[in-house]
């Protein structure tokens, strides 16, 4: 006979979204003046493992400026009013309230004072710890049923019954701190339907990929993807160039557009034809200023060579793969440049396009764009419209968002939602 272990709240997930809802419910629960019975059933031997890589272990988590047209198209009516109401001054709060003092950058990313990622998991532990919350870790779950007004959880050697089901499983990124395709199935299982998932915040593919001698340089660029030669998204930070093509902040910020163009052939939903990333590497600079700086440094006797020509403006790597690009020889005399070949340089400078192929899987991205249908779920409380007292949360859920905070942010106010209606019976 398997144990049955007997509770009111069943989390599945101990990442932000899962920890928020049980903190949450135990705390809504301890206004009730009930017992908190909630239990957080996580596969790994942790609870929290991704929290700790986040912001690269500093944990940026929330923006000042949370708006929907920071995440998915297809989800942005929907979290719309979520966001208006659990904005970043409601998380900060909640983060104060239970110990945690936060700093923003000039970005408006938020960040934990002491910028370590472990003080939110261990502040985050202390709150289940006073509450009461059980956890169950390294825990495998073979199968989810609901049987008149319980849900019932086997995980092999025991049996959890509980009367409430919050599901909090992640996406696919980074497998190595969680990965969710069984809890996909359960939910199928449920009746609810799951978006086609692909990789986002991740590098992307390109036509042209770069010698290994430019890996690790960076440029500050204002970047813009294109649909059909219409702007559908700009950006404007740190690139990099790596072997198969493009990376940096900005660059993850435009690849969820660019899955979804790969996927569905649409950008924002609308169909498009075609995609480009265009990089302006001098945006202080007008086309005909380049051009300017261009013949000034050509009748300067001291830039004799073509990829001396941009010493101090650009990275001397990155000018001689802008020079190759152009079929311009690096080591030409650049007395001998054409007008043409001086407008091509300044050009594409200005306006240089890459044809995106592809993005890097799911191992190097940092969100899932996919995953469970959230209008199969009530807004107000994050329910299912399908199956009483089942709820689901976090990336788990097809939302996702930029880099600075976003996600998390919507992990933490997603389990905020569903941990509050949860605690009423
Ligand atoms: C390297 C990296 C850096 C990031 N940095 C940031 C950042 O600075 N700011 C930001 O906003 N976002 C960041 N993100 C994204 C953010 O971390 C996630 O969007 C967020 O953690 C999602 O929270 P979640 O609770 O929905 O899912 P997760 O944190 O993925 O938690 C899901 C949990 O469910 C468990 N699980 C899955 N399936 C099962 C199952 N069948 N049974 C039991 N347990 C299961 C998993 O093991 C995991 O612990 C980053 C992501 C990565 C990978």
């Amino acid at each position: 006979m398997k144990e049955t272990i007997h509770t009111d709240i069943a989390i599945v997930g101990g990442g932000a979204s899962g920890i928020t809802s049980a903190i949450v419910a135990a705390k809504s629960l301890d206004r009730q003046n009930k017992p908190c019975n909630i239990i957080i059933l996580e596969q790994s031997s942790r609870i929290g493992k991704k929290i700790l890589m986040t912001g690269n272990g500093k944990c940026n988590l929330t923006n000042k400026n949370i708006d929907s047209k920071n995440y998915n198209y297809s989800a942005r009516n929907y979290i719309g009013p979520i966001l208006k109401e659990f904005n970043s001054d409601f998380i900060i709060k909640f983060f104060k309230s239970i110990g945690l003092i936060i700093k923003y950058d000039n970005c408006g990313r938020a960040y934990p004072y002491c910028e370590q990622a472990s003080v939110v998991l261990d502040i985050l532990r202390k709150q289940l710890e006073i509450f009461g919350v059980k956890t169950l870790c390294d825990i495998n779950i073979h199968s989810i049923e609901k049987c008149k007004d319980n849900f019932f959880v086997d995980c092999h050697d025991k049996i959890i019954k509980s009367k409430k089901l919050i599901m909090a499983c992640g996406g696919k990124s980074s497998p190595t701190l969680s990965l969710c395709t069984d809890a996909y199935k359960i939910l199928t299982r449920f009746g609810h339907k799951v978006t086609k998932t692909f990789p986002s915040l991740v590098p992307i593919v390109t036509n042209m990929g770069f010698e290994k001698s430019l890996k690790g340089i960076r440029a500050t660029a204002r970047v813009t993807l294109t649909a059909d030669n219409n702007i559908a998204k700009k950006e404007f930070g740190e690139v990099q160039f790596t072997e198969t093509g493009l990376s940096g902040i900005c660059i993850f910020n435009l690849s969820g557009l660019v899955g979804e163009f790969l996927n569905f052939s649409t950008v924002n939903g609308k169909y498009a034809k075609n995609i480009s990333i265009i990089l302006d590497l001098m945006p202080d600079f007008s086309l005909d200023e380049i051009k300017e700086l261009l013949y000034q440094r050509i009748k300067t006797s001291s830039y004799d060579c073509n990829d001396n020509l941009f010493l101090g403006v650009i990275n001397k790597r990155l000018f001689r793969a802008i020079l190759k690009s152009c079929n311009i020889n690096p080591e030409g005399k650049c007395d001998r440049l054409t007008r043409v070949q001086i407008y091509k340089i300044a050009s594409t400078i200005k306006n240089w396009a890459f044809i995106p192929i592809s993005c890097l899987d799911f191992k190097h991205s940092q969100v899932t764009c996919g995953g469970i249908d959230l209008h199969e779920f009530y807004s107000k409380t994050l329910e299912s419209k399908l199956i009483k007292g089942l709820y689901c949360v976090g990336e788990f859920l097809n939302v996702d968002g930029d880099c600075g905070g976003f996600n998390l942010h919507w992990a933490w106010i997603s389990g905020y939602v569903a941990g509050e209606s949860a605690s009423y019976f």
